[in-house]
């Protein structure tokens, strides 16, 4: 049967009452098996290693989401073996039955949409809205992808000439080490692993170690949808050594990783040396950080800028790649925009995010809260601290929604990404300077400009260098084939994910032709 054309999952309404019961009742049941060990699975096999790491819940860290396996270099070389052996007869796969796999995996996925969610809001952190927002879109990569699998499995347009038959085939590239990050750990780690495999490649997952339970129950699931042993295999442990023996290895034929700037830059020299044996240039596509503005001009709807600028730099606690944390706000409605965008702030509720009024809940780790309280310690001295700044308790890794004003464009905190609750409101001259400021960045990844003004959304679509940039509305919450996601600069490779340019990257274009004339 054909697949109905892709379109957005819709979103879980939580205000609902039977909705919300079905999700309490989804944390009680999870909460009720937690602790479990998982394994690595290679080649289908579950597979133990001697030394094991603990996933905790970030709201309240002596909860043990589960254990895992401490992989090493041994056991990344296994992986690589199985999948090389795997992509002889994977790579031979027809597209059709690779995109039959994505459709019945999107298809699990939206059965068991309330155990992913839930698996989110214990593991990492998310609130109810954004983890629901995080599996619709995993199921849209995933849906997506299996689309364009038969796109790229059909007829290619070529120029025909009388003399020649010829064709144009996407054909796979080989082994890809796939290195997502914890912060959107079903939709980007299983975006890039099913656009990975659907092309024709075999897979090994290194799942960030702060997220390793929806990775490996994303894996389970793939199993159940029938994919053949070996095409995706799991392996856990520290980037760090399992990471880098993965990249290095003369059997990988290319890497995906999204994370941070100095991972992803380490990845690519890594990746860039040739090892004996080795016949390919390994291909990267590293997707990274951003320090991300909106900028609110004189003439904008300030209400709705209020809005999108606290959702963007405030929804999951400022951990996503697309977060704004620089507000630059023209000089003429910088005071009256500022007092609202504080009184709002304030009604932000922060908390155990197992509880659904918190809007904002922890941040990833004890580790992380040091360095964002760190950054706020430094906005300190660089500018003036207007709200929030604080620590919230000391059980959880709880920080408060913090705002600072008089930063320089060169502060440290309006140059660097913070990855937490943090924002600078930085005022500008005009409509111009806010453009010179917003530039004055490494990254280029998302943006947004509140204006009422037709010619400044012609200037800022001209000058405004980010990888998706949005008008009149937050710079969070790209939509699969709406938004193809991906950032300029330090802001990685521009992959734009969730588009129809990405499985290009993870295959290679064979010309084939015959003379008939
Ligand atoms: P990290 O760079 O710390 O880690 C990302 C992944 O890389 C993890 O799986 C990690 O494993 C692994 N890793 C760490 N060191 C190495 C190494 N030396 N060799 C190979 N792999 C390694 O990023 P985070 O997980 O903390 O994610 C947050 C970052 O991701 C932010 O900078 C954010 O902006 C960026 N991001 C970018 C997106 C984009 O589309 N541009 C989207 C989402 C996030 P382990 O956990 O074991 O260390």
């Amino acid at each position: 049967m054909k697949r109905p054309e892709f379109c957005n999952e819709a979103f879980q309404n939580f205000s609902k009452p039977e909705t919300r019961e079905k999700l309490q009742a989804a944390i009680a049941a999870l909460e009720s098996q937690l602790g479990r060990e998982y394994s690595m699975i290679i080649g289908g096999k579950r597979v133990k290693a001697p030394d094991q790491f603990i996933s905790h819940n970030p709201s309240e860290p002596e909860q043990v989401v589960g254990i895992f396996q401490t992989g090493t270099a041994d056991f990344a070389i296994k992986a690589i073996e199985t999948a090389l052996k795997t992509f002889e007869s994977w790579s031979r796969t027809p597209a059709e039955d690779r995109a039959a796999f994505c459709f019945k995996v999107a298809d699990l996925l939206r059965e068991r949409r309330f155990e992913f969610t839930t698996l989110m809001v214990l593991e990492v952190g998310k609130s109810w809205v954004e983890a629901d927002a995080d599996v619709a879109e995993g199921i849209d990569l995933i849906e997506f992808y299996g689309h364009e699998v038969v796109r790229y499995g059909g007829t290619q347009p070529l120029v025909r000439i009388p003399s020649e038959n010829s064709e144009l085939r996407y054909i796979p590239l080989g082994v890809g080490i796939v290195i997502p990050p914890w912060n959107f750990p079903v939709a980007i780690m299983a975006g890039m692993t099913t656009a990975a495999f659907a092309a024709g490649n075999t897979v090994i997952l290194k799942p960030s170690s702060q997220a390793p339970a929806c990775a490996t129950r994303f894996v389970e699931l793939l199993e159940e949808a029938g994919l053949p042993p070996g095409v995706v295999n799991l392996v856990t442990g520290p980037g760090s050594k399992i990471g880098e023996a993965l990249v290095s290895h003369p059997g990988t034929r290319f890497v995906s990783f999204t994370g941070s700037k100095e991972v992803g830059l380490r990845i690519n020299e890594l990746a860039a040396r040739h090892q004996p044996g080795q016949i390919w240039i390994k291909r990267v596509i590293a997707e990274m950080g951003g320090k991300n503005a909106i900028i609110v001009d004189g003439e904008a709807d300030l209400q709705a800028a209020v809005e999108g600028v606290v959702v963007s730099a405030f929804g999951y606690s400022g951990q996503k790649c697309s977060a704004c944390s620089r507000a630059v706000v023209l000089k003429d409605v910088y005071e009256v925009f500022l007092q609202r965008l504080i009184d709002r702030t304030k009604a932000v509720t922060v908390g155990d995010v197992r509880d659904q009024a918190n809007f904002m809940g922890p941040v990833i780790s004890l580790e992380a809260m040091s360095t964002i309280l760190n950054y706020i310690e430094m906005g300190r001295l660089e500018g003036k601290l207007v709200l929030g700044g604080n620590r919230i308790g000391t059980r959880g890794h709880f920080i408060e929604p913090t705002i600072f004003t008089e930063i320089k464009r060169k502060a440290t905190i309006a140059q660097e990404e913070i990855f937490g609750p943090a924002l600078a409101v930085i005022k500008a001259k005009d409509f111009d300077d806010a453009l010179d400021i917003v530039n004055d960045s490494e990254y280029g990844l998302t943006g947004s400009v509140y204006t009422t003004s037709r010619k400044k959304m012609e200037i800022a679509a001209e000058r405004f260098h980010a990888g998706n940039l949005y008008f009149n509305r937050k710079c969070t919450g790209a939509l699969v084939g709406v938004h193809p996601f991906g950032g300029f600069n330090m802001s990685g490779t521009d992959s734009k994910a969730g588009g129809r340019d990405y499985l290009l990257l993870l295959t290679q274009a064979k010309s084939i032709s015959e003379k008939i004339a």
